[in-house]
């Protein structure tokens, strides 16, 4: 778990997050994270660009795709996949939880003290678990 800087990241304090992943500091890499730790927060690849490029285009989507590819495989970032077509990028660096609105389609989180798995399958031999994410899909009461 990362304990270092808090919300908002300034930009030192990204470069330093960067570097404690093992990333090296680009100013486009700079950019982004800065860019995404703001505050904890949910946000799809196109949203991430256009932040990103907020009056200009600076970062193509190529860069922004394969630097959000590079922070969730360094465990910078977490990639939450409610289904193929809907991958949120997750700047909440904590152990948690979310819930999906299926009508909203909105991801919110839950603190990790709050859900209790009582029981897990036997795992396959040879394996332990590494994590365990929980998402609660619910649609709005009619
Ligand atoms: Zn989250």
């Amino acid at each position: 778990m990362n304990t270092i800087g808090h919300y908002p990241f300034d930009k030192a304090g990204v470069v330093e997050l960067l570097q404690r992943h093992g990333i090296m500091p680009t100013q486009q890499r700079i950019d982004i994270a800065y860019f995404l730790f703001q505050r904890p927060q949910h946000l799809s690849a196109e949203e991430i660009l256009a932040g990103v490029n907020d009056r200009r285009e600076r970062v193509s989507k190529a860069t922004v795709y394969n630097t959000l590819g590079l922070f969730v495989s360094t465990g910078l970032l977490r990639e939450v996949l409610i289904e193929p077509e809907r991958v949120f990028y997750d700047s909440n660096m904590q152990p948690h939880h979310h819930i999906y609105n299926l009508d909203t389609g909105e991801l919110s989180d839950v603190q990790a003290v709050n859900v209790q798995v009582q029981r897990l399958p036997a795992l396959p031999e040879g394996t332990e678990v590494d994590s365990l994410e929980v998402v609660i899909r619910v649609r709005n009461a009619r």
